[in-house]
């Protein structure tokens, strides 16, 4: 009767555990997503709301804030940096005639380089290219104070940031570029300000070479120094504290162009869920090395974030000996992709034994290194790493105005911790046996839930 007892006790906390960590992880992607922090970039300091709410949550697992950071307490630092930015703070457009005021992020937005402008067009002939090579190859002197229109899927993204970039350049002038035909808009965010504003429109093609009516206003405000910071935590190991183990997500997101908010909950505070809900776990199972955990800004605007981070380590990151970046982690029904796993097979091994095991996800696939985002500063710094992110259609938005808490399935998240608290236990078990042979990996589980 004991036993029996026992037993249902187990099963009741597994269970209140189990609603725990995903309810915990929708609150951390509910408010990190909320309206307030902005889509968590520039624009009104969205980056230091979202900071906020990490701190808050270290504070509530009892680190100490503390600016000399050493690897020898519970505790979280700032870590600031400057980048620069060009903020979109208000856009307005008419669009075929003058009562036809657009959605702002659903109908249009513009890039992120824009400047302020007031341009006003009617019956204003325009150069229509639907097609690669007469766009590339166009005497681009002649593109100097017209209007040019192509789609979208004439170029790629990076084709259309280099033609831009190199009309820019060039210092040709044109009056107003417009891309055209896509289906939901992505922000580009920009850290430059260019001399002219480029316009993006979904939904329906123009295909006339004349404009009946546009009205465009943009007010941006570019920053040559804008400041704003990683945070630092660390839980130190119960044995060896001057060696760590580095879990690392990135908080920023795009911010917003003009009134439209890009939320960003599959990118990434998903992956930031899953880190808080790992800190809570640690925070109270220490474990024989010291954890550390980085949370990472500017990583959209191009990895400045970790960049920063790798090249000014608050210790030595030879002490690292092994980093888990985490980005995307809002689904799952389709596996998990481990970026840079191919370049240290013993490690993914471990991974695919434990997965095998345990029977967490349908697929595991272990591919090559990409510098997709903010693990690569450290490979490039040699510290071993993995990033890690989720696969399936149940969500496949990305860097739209869509991407809410709402719509956000968190599909594997609890899968996704545990693996995770596996994979660092078993890494840790093998450190301490290093003279057994890596292939013969033990496993080690925690007490699932
Ligand atoms: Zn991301």
């Amino acid at each position: 009767m004991k036993k029996f007892s026992f037993l249902i006790i187990t099963i009741i906390c597994s269970v209140l555990a189990y609603c725990q960590s995903y309810s915990y992880a929708r609150e951390i992607v509910r408010q990190l997503t909320d309206s307030s922090t902005c889509g968590r970039g520039y624009v009104k300091q969205g980056d230091k709301k979202a900071a906020a709410i990490i701190e808050k949550e270290l504070y509530n697992n009892s680190f100490r804030k503390n600016d000399n950071f050493t690897i020898s307490n519970k505790q979280f630092t700032y870590q600031p940096f400057n980048i620069s930015i060009n903020n979109i703070d208000s856009i307005f457009l008419a669009f075929g005639h003058k009562d036809s005021v657009k959605r702002e992020g659903y109908d249009y937005i513009v890039y992120g380089f824009s400047p302020n402008c007031d341009i006003e067009l009617k019956n204003e002939k325009c150069l229509i290219f639907n097609n690669k090579d007469k766009l590339l190859n166009y005497n681009k002197q002649k593109l100097e104070n017209k209007v040019i229109i192509f789609n979208q899927n004439i170029l790629s993204y990076r084709e259309i940031s280099l033609f831009l970039r190199e009309l820019d350049k060039l210092l040709i002038l044109p009056k107003l570029v417009i891309i055209q035909g896509y289906e939901k808009l992505q922000y580009p965010i920009s850290t430059s300000l260019f001399s002219f504003p480029t316009l993006c429109l979904s939904g329906e093609i123009m295909k006339t070479n004349k404009i009946n009516y546009l009205h465009l206003k943009v007010f941006s405000t570019y920053y040559k120094k804008y400041e704003t910071q990683n945070i630092w935590a660390i839980i130190p190991g119960t044995e060896y504290k001057d060696s760590c183990f580095i879990i690392m997500s990135h908080y920023d997101h795009l911010g917003m162009c003009g009134s439209a908010i890009f939320p960003g909950a599959s990118d990434n505070a998903s992956g930031v869920a899953v880190t808080l809900d790992l800190v809570r776990y640690y925070a109270n199972n220490p474990q024989k090395y010291s954890m550390v955990f980085l949370f990472c800004s500017g990583e959209e605007i191009g990895l400045f974030g970790s960049k920063f981070a790798s090249e000014n380590p608050l210790f030595d990151l030879n002490k690292v000996k092994f980093l888990l970046n985490l980005d995307m982690c809002g689904t799952g029904s389709d596996g998990i992709s481990v970026v840079n796993g191919k370049n240290i097979p013993d490690k993914s091994k471990i991974l695919t034994d434990i997965n095998d095991s345990v029977q967490a996800f349908t697929n595991i696939r272990i591919k090559d290194n990409a510098c997709n985002s903010d693990h690569c500063p450290f490979i490039e710094k040699n510290v071993p790493a993995f990033f890690i992110y989720t696969e399936g259609k149940e969500d496949l938005e990305y860097h739209t105005v869509y991407d809410k808490e709402e719509v956000l399935p968190l599909t594997k998240h609890i899968d996704l911790c545990n693996l995770i608290k596996d994979y660092f236990k078993t890494l840790q078990f093998n450190l301490k046996n290093s003279t057994s042979n890596p292939t013969d990996t033990i496993i080690l589980k925690n007490i699932r839930y």
